[in-house]
């Protein structure tokens, strides 16, 4: 079968392409040491408390209007935000030389553009007896999920670890974590971003399937089922059941995911920066129509740091670009 065998060259080449394992994100190698943590689809219910009303059905605190939050000083917030001291402890964020780690996607552009081949939209995809179109390539950092392209009910990521920055609450809850890789990208670039002069903080990552059903079900029962599936993924359909999402945001805005974050100078900060340690911008302005989503400047996605460099250069949605490498029309 076809896939099978891309499959398996997908493996022939993560082997052979040590360095640019964090790309196809099969991270086997990785892996060895298995994380105390995962979050199976059990994780549940509590992680889902108080969310609302975004796109990809993430847990912001009340959908509260607050126009002008986005100009309120970061001290009247939560002034944990404005403490000088780098965002991730030294632990984490001093440790460059993890080579293993999602660091060196070099710039092997062969490589990528296998990985892109690998990882092509209509290579990675199996549509179901019922219809339904699940996604054949979950554990790649190139997974492409949206409305048309489910994750399957039991997929969890098994290298699931709680990054070390700052989240925007405080005690412990399964949405702070993320697969290993994209973790340490995101300690990166919270301290990078402390280097600068901004604080950012964490706010939503992973989220089992079982926590997305909840939250949709919610919503279609307090607003409809239509209402529901314009402002919260259905589960199999959250990009935050990869491990490879988080939702930032900073005190001057509240800590709120709303469009009005891509406004603060941290959320300018994200979009200009995010692409050197690895993510994208996932969805942009004016990109509904191919993302499926709204603008969600808060929202940022792991793709490896060559193919982020290469998006957010483009400006294209990681739908655009999977499309066209597969194409062709991509080369490095
Ligand atoms: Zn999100």
């Amino acid at each position: 079968m076809k896939i099978g065998r891309w499959l398996i060259a997908g493996a022939v080449v993560a082997v052979v392409i040590w360095k640019a394992d964090d790309i196809i994100g099969t991270d086997k190698q990785q892996s060895a040491a298995p994380p105390a943590v995962t979050e199976s689809a059990s994780a549940s219910s509590s992680a889902g408390s108080g969310d609302s009303s975004t796109n990809d059905g993430t847990e912001s605190p009340e959908p509260s209007a607050t126009p002008t939050s986005e100009h309120a000083s970061p001290s009247s917030s939560g002034d944990a935000a404005s403490s000088g001291s780098p965002a991730a402890t030294p632990e984490a964020s001093e440790k460059p030389s993890n080579a293993a780690d999602e660091s060196e996607d070099s710039g092997d552009s062969d490589s990528l553009s296998a990985l892109l081949q690998l990882n092509a939209p209509d290579k990675t995809i199996e549509v179901g007896k019922n219809g339904v179109a699940t996604v054949t390539n979950p554990e790649s950092m190139l997974v492409l999920v949206n409305k048309k392209r489910e994750l399957s009910s039991t997929y969890a990521p098994d290298d699931l670890v709680k990054p070390d920055v700052e989240f925007s609450f405080s005690g412990d809850s399964p949405k702070q974590k993320m697969r290993k890789t994209a973790a340490s990208a995101l300690e990166k670039l919270f301290a990078g971003a402390q280097k600068d002069g901004i604080t950012l903080k964490a706010v939503s990552g992973y989220r089992s399937y079982a926590t997305q059903k909840s939250i949709f079900s919610r919503n279609a029962d307090l607003k409809g089922e239509e209402v529901a599936n314009r402002t919260s993924a259905r589960p199999g359909q959250s990009e935050h059941q990869t491990g490879l999402a988080m939702d930032v945001s900073s005190a001057s805005a509240n800590y709120e995911l709303e469009p009005k974050f891509g406004d603060t100078k941290e959320g300018k900060w994200l979009a200009a920066h995010c692409a050197e340690y690895g993510f994208i911008i996932r969805f942009l302005n004016g990109e509904e129509d191919v993302t499926g989503y709204s603008y969600e400047p808060w929202h940022v996605r792991y793709v490896g740091k060559e193919a982020a460099k290469q998006i957010m250069k483009q400006g294209v949605t990681l739908e655009a670009y999977l499309e066209a490498a597969a194409n062709g029309a991509t080369k490095a």
